[in-house]
């Protein structure tokens, strides 16, 4: 029988990415999702445990069920400017949940942890090339809640003995090439899919967040690198993980920023059709850049993201897009 892998957040967008990868490299993935922002319908590749990371109790059944021998830890709320409306529930139940999971997760014995975390922690830094040992100011309550997480993985790492691969996602994009899975939030508040239905006039268009920004066009600029480049990754650090490597953190982006009105460049030409867009004003915690500046995946997990271009990137997100699963 393969090795279970508990998925947190396994229903959700990178969540059922990493469970598919996950069953291609050899492992059960099993997810464990309250279905607040996920789909049972992603549910493709693995058992399902439909439950609440609030619910120790059912942690703790889980754990005891399925003995994975490592987490992966996706679930979470991660929308930044909501984070800015109410922060009370990022630190509740992303830093609550999470204590919760870790705890559970070293009771049973499980040491080994793959958290998702965002290159949010690093907060707005000016010409900072961001790598893994810049300084972490996050400045909206969904990074300032991921980066509290790192902490605790940090403290149980050296008083508990649990191991973590750390991963600090840039801005995750595209979808899965055979389109079994994909990108679908409600409300959706990501840039690609949300110019991909202005594209198709589900939205009467897409609003540009800021055009004043202190960058080429004025629009903010992002690293964007493809979900299941992202997952490969996961895959990589669990193997870290069970050949007894020690706890490492790793950013995972390209290195390649692209503005707002690039992206909206790209959708044009990959789809053929016009991008609606209207001008607005500036979305409360955003960041003017976030671009990594690192090549350590790439250096010690061996990590070659084959998909993570533009082109592909939207491609792949709209062949998803018409699939038909947006018409839940
Ligand atoms: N953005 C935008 N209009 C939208 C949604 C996003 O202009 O309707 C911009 C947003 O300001 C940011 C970039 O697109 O600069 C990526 O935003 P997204 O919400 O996709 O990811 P985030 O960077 O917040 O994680």
């Amino acid at each position: 029988m393969s090795d279970c892998v508990l998925v947190t957040g396994g229903a959700g967008y990178i969540g059922s990415h990493a469970c598919k990868a996950l069953k291609q490299a050899g492992f059960e993935p099993v997810t464990f999702d309250n279905i607040s922002t996920g789909w049972e319908d992603a549910v493709k590749f693995g058992p399902f445990e439909k439950g609440d990371l609030m619910d120790r109790e059912h942690l703790d059944k889980v754990f005891a069920k399925y003995k994975p021998i490592a987490v992966m830890h996706f679930a979470a709320l991660s929308q930044v400017g909501e984070s800015m409306q109410v922060p009370g529930k990022y630190w509740r139940e992303n830093v609550g949940g999470a204590l919760n999971l870790i705890e559970a997760a070293n009771d049973a014995g499980c040491k080994n942890f793959v958290f998702s975390s965002t290159c949010a922690t690093y907060g707005d830094q000016d010409n900072v090339v961001l790598d893994e040992n810049s300084a972490q100011l996050p400045i909206n309550a969904y990074g300032a809640s991921k980066r509290a997480i790192e902490d605790m993985l940090r403290d149980f790492q050296a008083s508990h003995g649990l191991r973590h691969v750390i991963f600090r996602y840039f801005n995750v994009a595209g979808a899965d090439p055979d389109a079994e899975v994909g990108e679908f939030h409600q409300p959706e508040t990501h840039l690609i899919p949300l110019m991909l239905d202005a594209i198709e006039g589900r939205r009467p268009a897409l609003t540009v967040f800021g055009t004043d920004y202190d960058t080429p066009d004025g629009t903010c600029i992002r690293d964007y690198v493809h979900v299941c480049d992202l997952v490969d990754a996961h895959v990589l650090g669990l193997n870290w993980l069970l050949g007894d490597k020690e706890s490492r953190v790793f950013n995972l982006g390209t290195g390649s920023g692209f503005s707002v009105r690039e992206v909206v460049d790209y959708s044009r030409s990959v789809t053929n059709r016009e991008v609606p867009i209207v001008e607005g004003d500036r979305r409360p915690g955003d960041c003017t850049r976030l671009v990594s500046g690192s090549t350590r995946a790439e250096k010690e997990l061996g990590w070659t993201p084959t998909r993570s271009n533009l082109s592909t990137m939207i491609a792949d997100a709209w062949r998803w897009h018409q699939t038909g699963h947006y018409d839940k």
